[in-house]
């Protein structure tokens, strides 16, 4: 683990009730990081009765710091906020150590995740009731918004701060009280983020972290326990899809940021260089290991050896390694288990024709290092045409025309992000509406930040995060109609 400038933000007990708490019985579990495979901490392993009294503690909380202003939680939110810029370096090396991104892209994630809580806590200010015309003289319709309740979230690894201030931020921007697991592959960003949160002043209860490596027990308490009046998860959508159905129990408001299969478009008029970065961007980033990674790269006829033999340079050149080394744009795999992914859908797809023009192979440095790689010919017969390859590897298929391509971008049942490079404008109108995806990046391969709504539709996902409208989520509308008041 390398040095923090402030030792105290490693935390590896549960943050609950505004108190660090061990598991029942000190189960422990060992966090590790990716580029060295050595431990760097043995956490709090909570099960789901610990997590249980977690959901009581932001319950208790609840009414007190759904009572206060807006404004109040505003400030105390922006004091969270500027805690977690003050020491985004740190922030930056715990992710790196645990999660494995360059440490460049750490820092990039920190701030990042800071500017949710920063646009939550002005959002907070804004959730406005309504004042319906009356149906009926000496009557009144009102509409109020009001804090949902208890919040219970549970977050993947790829983004270990982003994804938690995603939900947290409008939550407690609302007036919710929230309760987080974090992945178990990086549970210290939000035990970080839980020690800034209790400096900054957010009172006991509101923001509640519970490490664990038993996924299913808490996740069985958070969907299950009546006091959760909403549940939000980021992951899998095999994993979303059982989450959903176990929050029907207790009719819970759900929202799923789940699974993607991008397609990144190159028509024959794009801007070649134009593509060419944000291909890079938008597949490498975070060692291709994000929902809105281009996960098919769909490039016209006209352009496609053109386009393949540029790609197949800059995918040479990128330096894989220890993200905490200077210059490394690429860092290990999560786990073994995702290299072995990769390399199933590299040898099914070459078993049916494709062909590896870059990498392909386990990296020499060895664990869970691989190989930048560029596969030509693969066709929608390849596993890896529906499955998320979530690592390193860039995947070409030829079109022939506009109608070819949003047919093969549509053939999925993800939609999260799509992208396209064209200098047309009638086919950027086109194109952006045939798509079915919940966002599209036209001539730009990077799509995400807090002003925007991120999200899918189809088996991508339900509801949005960031924007004006991330907030709706954590309310309810009350309809109240209020009577006799005369003529
Ligand atoms: P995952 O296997 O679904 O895990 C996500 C979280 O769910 C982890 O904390 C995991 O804990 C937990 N989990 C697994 N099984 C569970 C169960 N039965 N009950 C309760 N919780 C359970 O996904 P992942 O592989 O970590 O993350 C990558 C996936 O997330 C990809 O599909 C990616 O596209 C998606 N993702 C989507 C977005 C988006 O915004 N749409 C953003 C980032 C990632 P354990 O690890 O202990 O199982």
């Amino acid at each position: 683990m390398p040095q923090l400038n402030d030792p105290s933000l490693l935390r590896r007990d549960a943050y609950v009730g505004g108190q660090w708490l061990s598991a029942p019985a000190d189960a422990r579990f060992a966090v590790s990081d990716p580029a060295t495979g050595k431990t760097i901490a043995e956490v709090a392993d909570f099960d789901g009765e610990a997590t249980e009294r977690a959901i009581e503690a932001a319950h208790a909380a609840l009414p007190a710091w759904r009572d206060r202003t807006a404004k109040d939680r505003a400030n105390l939110m922006r004091a969270w906020r500027d805690l977690i810029m003050a020491h985004q370096d740190d922030l930056a090396l715990l992710m790196t150590a645990e999660q494995g991104k360059p440490l460049a892209e750490a820092s990039g994630e920190v701030a990042y995740g800071a500017s949710f809580i920063e646009w939550f806590a002005e959002e907070g200010k804004r959730i406005l009731g309504e004042v319906i015309p009356t149906h009926a003289p000496g009557k009144r319709v009102l509409v109020f918004r009001q804090a949902i309740g208890v919040v219970g979230a549970i977050t993947p690894w790829n983004f270990p701060i982003a994804t938690v201030t995603r939900k947290a931020a409008p939550a407690l921007a609302a007036g919710c009280t929230a309760v987080i697991k974090p992945a178990p592959e990086t549970p210290l960003c939000a035990l970080a983020l839980a020690e800034l949160a209790h400096r900054a002043g957010i009172p006991a209860g509101v923001f509640n972290v519970v490490p664990s490596n038993r996924a299913a027990a808490v996740g069985e308490a958070m969907t299950t326990h009546p006091k959760v009046r909403k549940f939000t998860f980021t992951g899998s959508t095999a994993v979303g899809k059982l989450l959903m159905q176990q929050c029907a129990s207790t009719v819970k408001k759900v929202s799923l940021e789940l699974g993607g299969n991008a397609p990144f478009i190159v028509f024959d008029d794009a801007d070649l260089d134009a593509a060419i970065e944000g291909v890079m961007l938008s597949k490498f980033r975070n060692t291709g290991q994000t929902c809105i990674c281009a996960n098919r790269i769909l490039v016209q006829d006209g352009i496609y050896d053109a386009f393949a033999e540029r790609l197949a340079e800059r995918i040479a050149d990128l330096n894989v390694g220890n993200g905490l080394d200077d210059g490394v744009m690429q860092g290990p795999l999560i786990t073994g288990a995702a290299v072995d992914k990769v390399e199933r859908l590299l040898t099914d797809a070459t078993d049916k024709g494709a062909r590896v023009r870059v990498g392909g192979q386990r990296h020499a440095l060895g664990g869970t290092f691989f190989q930048p790689t560029l596969i030509e010919d693969v066709t929608a017969e390849m596993a890896m045409a529906d499955e998320e390859i979530f690592g390193p590897v860039a995947a070409l298929f030829r079109f022939r025309d506009e109608a070819d391509a949003i047919q093969l971008a549509n053939a999925t049942e993800y939609g999260l992000a799509a992208y396209f490079y064209s200098r047309d404008l009638g086919r950027a109108f086109r194109v952006s509406e045939a798509l079915e995806y919940g966002m599209v990046g036209v001539n730009e391969g990077l799509l995400s930040t807090e002003n925007a709504p991120f999200g899918g539709v189809k088996q991508s996902g339900i509801g949005r995060e960031g924007s004006h409208h991330g907030i709706e989520d954590f309310t309810e509308m009350k309809y109240v109609l209020l009577g006799g008041i005369g003529a």
